[in-house]
């Protein structure tokens, strides 16, 4: 299922809660039918199983992805400036550039060079949770 159908089972499912939560009104109100408050439950309800769904349904696309692949060009730029091989570690504000720990060796020049952690590169944890949690 492809995530834009998670979307719109997920936006319909919260039109119909809204539809559901209107009908309370005429269940509360000074000459409220207690029917209504049935009605309006149940299609409440059915809303939110449809949102649910939705969640779920985006979930299983989640998993599904390929895990181990850039996803884009742009994630490939986020390596080291100097050999564009590693996730940068540290960041050189002096000469502006975002080196990994094998090419910090060779830039080091304590005379000019100010470190700071690079910002960029975090690389988000790409191994799958388990169930365990392990
Ligand atoms: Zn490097
Ligand atoms: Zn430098």
């Amino acid at each position: 299922m492809r995530a834009h159908t998670a979307a719109w089972i997920g936006a319909a499912g919260a039109i119909v809660s809204l539809v559901g939560l209107c009908f309370l009104p005429a269940a509360f109100g000074a000459h409220g039918d207690p029917a209504m408050l049935g009605a309006g439950g149940g299609i409440l309800s059915f809303g939110l199983l449809l949102v649910s769904c939705a969640i779920y349904a985006r979930a299983r696309t989640l998993l599904a992805a390929p895990i181990d692949a850039p996803s884009s060009p742009a994630e490939k730029l986020r390596n080291c400036d100097v050999c564009e091989r590693y996730a940068p570690v540290i960041q050189c504000r002096v000469h502006l550039l975002h080196l990994c720990g094998d090419c910090v060796a060779a830039h080091y020049d304590f005379h000019t060079c100010a470190y700071v952690p690079s910002t960029r590169g975090k690389q988000r944890p790409r191994k799958r949770a388990t169930a365990a949690g392990s």
